[in-house]
């Protein structure tokens, strides 16, 4: 998919206040720091449009980008998912819930996760969650210039054998690297055959 445009339209904390019509959405979240800001930029070919943590006015929340008129592009606020409960959960993560759980437009769920790292429960308990919620997932395996080749490979088959811990299938793996411009087209034509279908 070529990216024609790419448009920041509204960021706000309330999932009622998000842009009407049904035009899909794909969303990115993961940990602070996971280089989030940093793909976003990469897919869209817009330096500033995301911004990235060196930069105050980080995001917090839940900002729609609308992409070539067709799709937005949603950049979701960093998760803290480790309490439970309506008690335990702060207000971020009460919008990320409200969205995750109540956007109809809602098409798919990118989890970014650093490639750099052994897979990290607050991740896992996400990735459980969306499972319980019927959420359809995949991840992006972010920064895989800061490792080796094979490096990558073994933290990838790590992160599988965990994963197959509690699912019985995989979801899809994606690898960016926005350093080096790795994994764009191949997550935009993931995107776009996702709404072909
Ligand atoms: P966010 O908090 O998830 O939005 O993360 P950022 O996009 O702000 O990135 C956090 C840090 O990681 C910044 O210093 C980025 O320059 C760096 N970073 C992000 N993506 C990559 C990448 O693909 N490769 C490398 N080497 N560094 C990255």
């Amino acid at each position: 998919m070529e990216i024609k445009s790419a448009e920041f339209v509204i960021s706000n904390t309330d999932v009622k206040k998000c842009p009407a019509g049904n035009l899909p959405e794909y969303a990115f979240i993961g940990r602070s720091n996971v280089g989030k800001s940093s793909l976003i930029n990469m897919l869209t070919g817009k330096k500033g449009l995301a911004m990235t943590s060196q930069k105050p006015g980080k995001t917090m929340l839940i900002n729609h980008f609308l992409i070539n008129g067709q799709w937005y592009l949603v950049d979701l606020p960093g998760y803290g998912f480790a309490q439970r409960g309506k008690e335990g959960r702060d207000n971020i993560q009460r919008i990320i819930e409200d969205y995750i759980l109540e956007r109809e437009q809602l098409t798919n769920l990118f989890v970014l996760i650093d490639s750099r790292h052994e897979p990290q429960k607050i991740d896992l308990e996400f990735m459980e969650w969306l499972g319980e919620n019927g959420i359809p997932f995949s991840l992006i395996f972010t920064k895989i210039d800061k490792i080796s080749k094979s490096r990558l490979q073994e933290n990838l088959k790590a992160y599988q054998t965990k994963l197959l811990e509690s699912w019985e299938e995989l979801p899809p793996i994606l690898l960016s690297s926005s350093e080096k411009k790795e994994g764009r087209d191949e997550i935009l034509n993931y995107i776009e055959e996702i709404n072909k279908s």
